[in-house]
């Protein structure tokens, strides 16, 4: 990082802390050559987050895929739609709030499925089964067994 007083292009962190939002990194630089001191604040761009698929395939995150996939499984539930948009907005957060670039598809499937699982329970089933041809068994079996009960998946 290049110092913003003398130019030097060799600075040093000395101190890095999650900021209080808990979405960036709060950095504290010195110039060794000027005795300059600066701040950066280090975040993750949600259009450089990178999808990696459970063949080890890697995918750049795509917003409007995860949205469609969500508003599918809420089709005709009695959601609100600002619930719905709020949903997915807090999705986003999260996913952005992870500190790393490179996110599982198995994470994102687990968060959209929380939130889904906290709104309607018929959503969530639906995009569980949606979700169970793209995982191993185990991991629907899994996501069944954290279902609670009374589990109501006709309408
Ligand atoms: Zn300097």
């Amino acid at each position: 990082m290049r110092c913003p007083f003398c130019g030097n292009i060799d600075t040093q962190v000395k101190d890095s802390r999650p900021a209080e939002d808990h979405v960036s990194i709060r950095r504290r630089r010195l110039c060794p050559a000027c005795g300059g001191r600066f701040t950066t604040y280090e975040r993750v761009q949600l259009r450089d987050l990178v999808v990696i698929k459970t063949n080890g395939r890697r995918e750049d995150f795509d917003r409007t895929k995860l949205e469609r996939s969500i508003r599918i499984a809420l089709q005709k539930r009695p959601v609100e739609p600002e619930r719905i948009d709020q949903m997915i907005s807090g999705i986003v957060r999260r996913l952005e709030s992870l500190g790393d670039t490179d996110v599982a598809s198995k994470v994102i499937g687990e968060i959209v499925m929380e939130s889904l699982a906290r709104i309607d329970t018929v959503a969530y089933v639906r995009f569980a089964s949606v979700y169970k041809n793209f995982q191993e068994a185990d991991d629907f079996d899994r996501f069944v067994a954290e279902l609670r009960p009374p589990l109501k998946v006709d309408e």
